[in-house]
């Protein structure tokens, strides 16, 4: 399969590297000068639970160096890069492209929507972890699965083909009709733990430092899972709450990726999360106090950060 994968920092070049080593012609697309020139000039160095290796046979170019249409391309960007990132390579989308999202947070299926037909979107998650360690230098360690389907729901041949690719390259991927559920759940985790480790600079084990820490992440898992419920998807919060608890317990030290972005004084995907769920929650009339609550927080800080007080981009 010809693949482009738009994004090919930690996740991007994680499942880049590993499509290419199962026999897939791979381009990776990035506007990181140093990454790519790391890649193309020694191979992308992966460290994975199979080994530390150079991958070879890459391509890796900036968007305007990409010339080939694929049939999958793979979007891998921080979410609040989505839309500038799909701008730049839309000289690749042929009528024959899928497009497939895998980022966390909301929002994907209509930022797609934007550049590609409705019935060329994909839709999933993933729980793969990978970290960037440097230019061309990707580790990522522990099991992960993915899991996605059209985002008109039909059955269609492609998705299934696509899903095979990303098994035989060993991403553990299912066709699955109630990923909505799984995507929810995740965000869930999500909006709870990443907004709350940011607004405290806490890492996930310190949020258990008081029982108010897991009753407040509690709460927001609640809250995102009633909205979730109010746009008829199936959710189970014990289970949310579960993986919430089992993260309090045993994520020793670790720093989820909006703190580490807030910390790099980089913005934050809160507006796929946080942003989105309030968002969702204002359509329902549900209130959503602590997610919201947490959201502002974020909001703030990243507007001292850009060193400007900027009126927040809505208000719920
Ligand atoms: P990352 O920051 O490592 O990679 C994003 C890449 O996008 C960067 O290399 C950046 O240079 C590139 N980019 C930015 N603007 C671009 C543009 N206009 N055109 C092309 N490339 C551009 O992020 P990541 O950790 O790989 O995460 C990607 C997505 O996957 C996020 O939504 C994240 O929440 C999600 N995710 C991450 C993990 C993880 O463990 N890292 C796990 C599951 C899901």
């Amino acid at each position: 399969m010809k693949i482009v994968v738009v994004g090919a920092g930690a996740m991007g070049s994680l499942f880049g590297g590993l499509l290419a080593e199962s026999g897939h012609s791979v381009t990776l697309v990035d506007v990181n000068a140093a990454h790519l020139q790391a890649i193309r000039a020694k191979g992308l160095h992966l460290q994975t639970d199979e080994g530390d290796r150079y991958v070879q046979g890459l391509r890796a170019c900036l968007p305007s160096e990409a010339t080939e249409p694929p049939e999958l391309m793979l979007v891998f960007t921080k979410t609040l890069h989505t839309a500038t990132a799909l701008a730049g390579v839309r000289h690749l989308l042929h009528p024959d492209t899928h497009v497939l999202s895998l980022q966390n947070g909301l929002g994907h299926v209509e930022a797609l929507s934007q550049h590609v037909a409705p019935d060329r979107v994909l839709i999933g998650v993933t729980t793969w972890p990978a970290d960037l360690a440097g230019p061309g230098h990707v580790h990522s360690h522990g099991q992960g699965v993915v899991r996605m389907m059209a985002a008109d729901g039909r059955d269609r041949p492609f998705v299934a083909a696509a899903a095979q690719a990303l098994k035989q390259a060993g991403l553990s991927s299912t066709v699955d009709t109630a990923v909505w559920s799984a995507i929810w759940e995740k965000v869930a985790f999500n909006a709870a733990l990443n907004s709350i480790c940011t607004a405290t600079q806490c890492t996930v084990d310190q949020l258990g430092a008081l029982a108010d820490g897991q009753a407040l992440a509690f709460t927001v898992v609640d809250e995102v899972l009633s909205v979730a419920r109010a746009r008829g998807v199936t959710v189970r919060p014990e289970a949310c709450k579960d993986r919430v608890a089992d993260a309090i317990a045993h994520h020793i030290g670790h720093k989820p990726s909006m703190l580490q972005d807030m910390l790099a004084g980089r913005r934050t995907e809160i507006e796929a999360i946080n942003g989105a769920v309030v968002a969702a929650a204002a359509a329902h009339g549900i209130a959503v106090p602590c997610t919201q609550t947490l959201l502002h927080i974020v909001r703030l800080m990243e507007a001292r950060l850009a060193g400007t007080a900027a009126p927040a981009p809505s208000v719920h």
